[in-house]
This record gives structure tokens, sequence and C-alpha cells, in this order.
């Protein structure tokens, strides 16, 4: 069968694929068709961050499919209440929603930060809340709620009429935040690092300045971690890193280490919004999926993380290296593993040179070259990809 042929005869297409069929992974490595090995710096979007089909993730997988795949939740299970209890003991005292997805995660937030801005909630003489401020740049998924507040134009267009209460600050620019808080405003929704927008890092005084303005105006302080979080940055959500505590934590992509699970980790505060029927999900928190993000957590433990941060200023450092090498790679930004590499020129041709010499890197916002490897790797591992994206650079760079 002619899988890329077939693709575009049966597959809605919205995704611009390289051509490439993969088949296996292991590690920090994946095979295609031929047989063909890439070392994977983008680790399916921050999704394997614990690396492709890790044994541990594999076997609690298989175990828990023999056992019980799924109920409702009409009932109670021990896998997603096992979940949630590490979830809360590696954050704060709270309570976790389980869905599928980083869109639906935001969406839980979206809703019960609106729920939480109602009058009845809040309680005293203030009138609803529900203006939710967001970042130009930001990217917080497709459903109609959270493409309205992922402050890119390019995502919007065609879509229109949007929801129109998630007016955009700049990032990093705590002025502007404040210049758009009014009486409906109820919560604040940031990225630590912005992943899609080309790996912008948030300042320490930015985050701080956020908490103390949302606790000022009494709002809440919503991270995204769907990228950020589950070890990427060297803690196990970036938020950590900045002792900046906020009130709601949306998860994803990597928390169940390659299935489908969404979390959105609330403070007990907040989480009074809801009440029974507010909210929900059939597949939400699904049995295996929740299976595999306790082994997932359980493998991100405090000496894996300590050597992501290590690693990610090796990169970084061999990273400069090539900045000064290469007069179009205009900056260097990251935060633990999660890695930029900012060019005057457009970064597709060379993510497929990287393809052809064995490496997966990816491009964001057209000329932003994104790693992101699984947390696994070493710097033996940094030095070839560094090889090998010093190559494609060069080829582009005498061309
Ligand atoms: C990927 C991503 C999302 C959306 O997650 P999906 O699982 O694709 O719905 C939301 N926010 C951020 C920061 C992301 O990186």
């Amino acid at each position: 069968m002619d899988i890329i042929q077939n693709e575009k005869n049966y597959i809605l297409q919205v995704y611009k694929r390289y051509p490439l069929v993969l088949v296996r992974g292991k590690g920090k490595y994946v095979w295609d068709e031929q047989g063909k090995r890439y070392l994977d710096f983008f680790s399916g979007l921050s999704v394997c961050n614990v690396g492709h089909c890790h044994p541990r993730v594999v076997s609690a997988v298989k175990r828990q499919a023999a056992k019980l795949m799924h109920v409702s939740n009409l009932y109670y299970t021990e896998p997603q209440v096992a979940l949630a209890a590490r979830l809360v003991e590696r954050t704060f005292p709270g309570k976790v929603f389980l869905s599928n997805s980083g869109a639906e995660a935001n969406e839980c937030a979206i809703k019960l930060a609106r729920k939480w801005g109602k009058q009845t909630v809040a309680g005293g003489d203030m009138p609803d809340r529900y203006e939710i401020v967001t970042f130009l740049n930001s990217f917080h998924g497709r459903t109609l709620a959270t493409l309205s507040a992922t402050g890119q134009k390019k995502f919007h267009k065609g879509f229109e009429p949007l929801l129109n209460d998630f007016p955009f600050a700049e990032f990093n620019d705590l002025g502007s935040v404040e210049r758009l808080l009014n009486e409906k405003t109820v919560a604040v929704l940031v990225e630590p690092v912005q992943g899609e927008g080309g790996v912008h890092v948030a300042t320490k005084e930015f985050l701080q300045g956020l908490r103390t303005l949302c606790d000022h105006r009494k709002l809440l302080l919503i991270v995204d971690e769907i990228q950020s979080g589950m070890g990427r940055t060297g803690s196990l959500f970036a938020w950590q890193r900045y002792g900046v505590k906020p009130d709601i934590i949306t998860s994803a992509k990597s928390l169940a280490g390659g299935l489908p699970l969404g979390a959105t980790i609330v403070s007990d505060a907040a989480a009074q919004a809801f009440n029974a029927g507010d909210h929900g999900s059939t597949f939400g928190g699904n049995l295996v999926s929740c299976a595999a993000a306790i082994e997932v957590l359980s493998i991100l433990d405090p000496a894996l993380l300590e050597k992501v941060d290590a690693l990610g200023n090796y990169f970084m450092f061999r990273l400069a290296k090539l900045a000064r090498k290469y007069p179009f790679i205009k900056a260097v930004r990251g935060l633990g593993l999660m890695t930029g590499l900012e060019l005057t020129v457009p970064g597709r041709d060379i993510v497929t040179a990287c393809l052809d010499k064995g490496l997966l890197i990816n491009c964001t916002q057209e000329t932003v070259l994104r790693f992101l490897p699984p947390l696994i790797i070493n710097r033996n591992d940094i030095r070839t990809a560094v090889g090998i994206l010093d190559e494609a650079l060069s080829e582009i760079h005498a061309a």
C-alpha cells in the first residue's frame, strides 16, 4: 500500500507532513519503512518526553488494557484517583479534572474560570466576570474557545466569529496586561514558555508580576503547561522554576507518555466553582492512559529532572556556538530542553535537510527551529544533533 498517496486520498488534508512513514520507535530513536533510523529531537511534539515505548510505560499499558479499559465516569476507578493524587502531591493542594487532550484541559480551565467569576461564586457585589487575558503569539488549542484564546490571527482566519472575551496582551509586558484589565476580567492564561509561538521564555519578573496582579484583582492565574510541563524545562512544571504558584495548571501532551490524556489541576479554592454536572467527558481519564501517566510521573523523578537543566544548558551553549558561525541565526532561546533557534531565513528546508541526515527537528513560525528532544538523551546525542544541524546549515548557507 502506498501510504503517502492513500493518506491524500482518505485523510482530511489539514496537516503538512514530511514525506516519511514511521513504523517503530524505541527510546530516542524512530525508524521508517525502509529501516532507516532517526534521532528524534521532536518527541512527537513533546509527547514522548520519556522516550518512545518506554518499557515501564508499555508494561503498565499492557497490564491495564488486559484488566479494564473503560467503564465511564459514572463509577469510581483506581487509576484515575491514583494519578490525580500524584499530580496534586507534586503541585499544590487541589483537585484534578481528567480529559483527553490539551484543548480540553484548557477548555475546562476556561469554563471553570467563568463559573468562578459568576457573582454567586465570587460573592460580594461584583458583576459577572468572564474575560480572560491571554497573550499575542500564544497557542491554546483548536476548539472554538481555545482557538479564541489563541493570540495568533493565522489560526483564526476563516472561523470567525470567535468568542470575543479573550483580550490579548504582549508576552513579557506587565503593563500591557494591566491596560486590559477591567471589571469583567476573571483570569489570566499564560504559557510559561510559549511553544508554538516560537519558544519565548517568560521572565521571572513577568510571571511574578502576573501573580501579584492576579492577587490584587482577585483573578485566577492559569498556566498552560501542555508543552512546557512534564519535565520539559527541568522541573515537573515550568512554573515551579519561577517560584510562582498558579491557581490552575493545564497539562496534556507528555502526560501519558504517548497516549491521549489531559489534566486540569485546580487549587482547592477555585475548585469549588464546579459542582456535579458542570463538566464532563466520556473518555476523560481513560484508564489505560491514566496507568501510563502514573508510570511517566514515576520515571520523571528528581534525578532525571536535574539532568534536564544541565543538558539544556549544554545544548544552548552548542547552539550559541553555531549562532556565531552563521549570520542568519538571529537568536537562541530556551529553558531546559525546550529550545529554539530563530533564523532570518525560512527553516523548513533545514528541517528537511536534517531529516535526510537522520535527525528529526521541527520548525515553527516559519523561521524558528524548535528542538524538543526526549529527556533521556545524553551529551553525545546533543553533539550528534548539533553536528547534523551544522552540516544542514552550511549546505543552506552555501546554496
Ligand atoms: C499542543 C498545545 C495545546 C493543544 O493541545 P492538543 O492536545 O493538541 O489539543 C495547547 N496549549 C499548548 C501550549 C500546546 O502546546
